[in-house]
């Protein structure tokens, strides 16, 4: 019997704001532990959360940039539980009315777009952190993190597959890096992700019984972690067994997710609506406001590469998937107008380095403005396209601009048809049966002839002069 997977993902952003979303307490990540608390986010008696709106203009410019509808009253609840990182007793989330719903964005992950639902977006926030000293051995808790302002995106289950899951969950980093509201880092916490996954037979319409996967903290884990729990439960369900309901953790180092705690063990949070918030209403003047100061989001962008650069939909689509790398090649077109021979070069050999070192294009040690200088040196002849990528290596390597490395390592191409004739006379000359074969009408041996010359100029001979030449003496002879 084959199965078929059926995620459906849980993403927690944290939001952008300067300050927390009850209090006033800073939201800089990295201060020593404790520095930013105050009675409100301690959870003190007697004192009064006070809705910071830079919250909500964030959580209303995400629900937009995903269709949703957004809820002209929604309120915020206590989850009830008990743990040393939450001083309240409870954390204050919205729960049965939250401020956006079935929203939907698309994602391409086999060559076809395809619309996965978004079933709520809410409020909430954070707790704080614990760290566990073993050899003391004590715990200890930083409150610096409670209540910073997190938006959770539940997805409706539409994803089936681990690669799919992937794809959205990269697209959602995008857009909330698009909007401004969320760094997307994460491995600092700041957009993390758990995955309900069930299986069923295929064709079926019944969902099986799902787990819930935690501590997904980077793409790579999300896609093996679900394909390890695809595996599992099929194998269960082939072994003739039942799938128990369960909360499972992801071990990344042995590759494998472990049961937490079951069904039976479920918290029950005793959700209430906060006494001491106001329900929350938002009006078409705030919706119109936010609309009003929206970004470019990554759609449009692929879009308006493909207008106004004529790029194609490929590299539109792989330029605009980072906003970074976006404002990257824009950059570079601001200094040297050729979209296409960018488009080659930031997708090539730039992303292909970021890549290797595991960069981000923020930390790209060859800056746009000098990549530009670069590309204009090739597009003028100066250098050829070989040369140019060795010019390339070197700026990374030093950081410094390419027509100095040019100069210092003389390198400039060689484009003096006298000089070409000589090498490709003695090259001619050393390959008598190829030039024999050549003039007898296998002419695809030019490319080996242009080869040769190169290697005999060290990359520096111009391309289109040699070709000339080449022909010149071969079919002239
Ligand atoms: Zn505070």
């Amino acid at each position: 019997m084959e199965f078929e997977p059926v995620i459906g993902l849980e993403v927690h952003a944290q939001l952008k704001t300067d300050t927390k979303i009850f209090c006033a307490c800073s939201t800089t990540f990295g201060a020593p532990p404790n520095t930013h608390t105050c009675p409100v986010c301690l959870g003190m008696p007697g004192v009064l959360p006070v809705l910071n709106k830079k919250v909500v203009d964030y959580t209303l410019r995400m629900a937009l940039a995903t269709g949703c509808k957004i809820a002209q009253t929604s309120r915020f609840a206590r989850k009830n539980y008990f743990y040393p990182d939450l001083p309240k007793g409870y954390q204050i989330s919205q729960y049965e009315l939250p401020i956006a719903e079935h929203g939907v964005i698309e994602i391409d992950s086999d060559g076809t777009l395809q619309p996965i639902g978004i079933l709520r977006i809410h409020m909430e926030e954070d707790a704080g952190k614990l760290t566990h000293d073993p050899v003391r051995p004590v715990s200890m808790v930083d409150f610096n993190r409670t209540g910073v302002p997190l938006i959770e995106i539940v997805s409706e289950p539409d994803l089936r597959s681990p690669a799919a899951a992937g794809v959205y969950l990269r697209r959602l980093r995008a857009i909330v890096r698009y909007l401004e509201i969320c760094d997307g880092n994460m491995e600092e916490g700041s957009f993390r992700c758990d995955a309900n996954v069930s299986v069923r037979p295929r064709g079926s319409e019944v969902l099986g019984t799902r787990a819930e996967i935690k501590n997904l903290n980077s793409f790579k884990n999300v896609e093996k972690a679900l394909e390890y729990e695809i595996r599992r439960q099929v194998d269960i369900c082939r072994a003739g067994e039942k799938v128990v309901q369960e909360t499972r953790l992801w071990d990344p180092d042995s590759g494998k997710t472990v049961g937490m705690r079951g069904k039976e063990e479920a918290h029950d949070y005793r959700y209430f609506p906060d006494p001491d918030l106001l329900p929350l209403v938002i009006d078409e003047k705030w919706i119109a406001a936010v609309r009003a100061g929206m970004p470019e989001l990554p759609e449009a962008r692929k879009k308006r590469f493909v207008e106004s650069y004529a790029l194609p939909a490929y590299d539109a689509g792989v330029l605009t998937a980072d906003r970074d790398l976006a404002d990257y090649f824009e950059r570079c077109l601001d200094e040297f107008d050729n979209a296409k021979l960018v488009s080659n070069w930031v997708m090539g050999p730039l992303l292909g380095m970021l890549n290797a070192g595991g960069l981000e294009i923020n930390a790209a040690p060859i800056s746009a403005r000098r990549l530009a200088e670069l590309l204009k040196l090739l597009a003028s002849d100066r250098i050829s396209a070989k040369i140019a990528k060795t010019v390339f290596d070197e700026m990374a390597r030093t950081g410094e601009p390419a027509g100095r490395i040019v100069a210092r390592k003389g390198l400039g191409q060689i484009s003096d048809s006298s000089a070409l004739e000589a090498v490709v006379a003695d090259v001619l000359a050393a390959y008598p049966e190829e030039s024999a074969a050549y003039r007898s009408g296998k002419t695809k041996l030019l490319g080996f002839f242009v080869g040769q010359v190169m290697r005999e100029t060290r990359g520096q001979a111009n391309p289109k002069l040699v070709n000339e030449i080449l022909k010149k003496q071969l079919d002239g002879a």
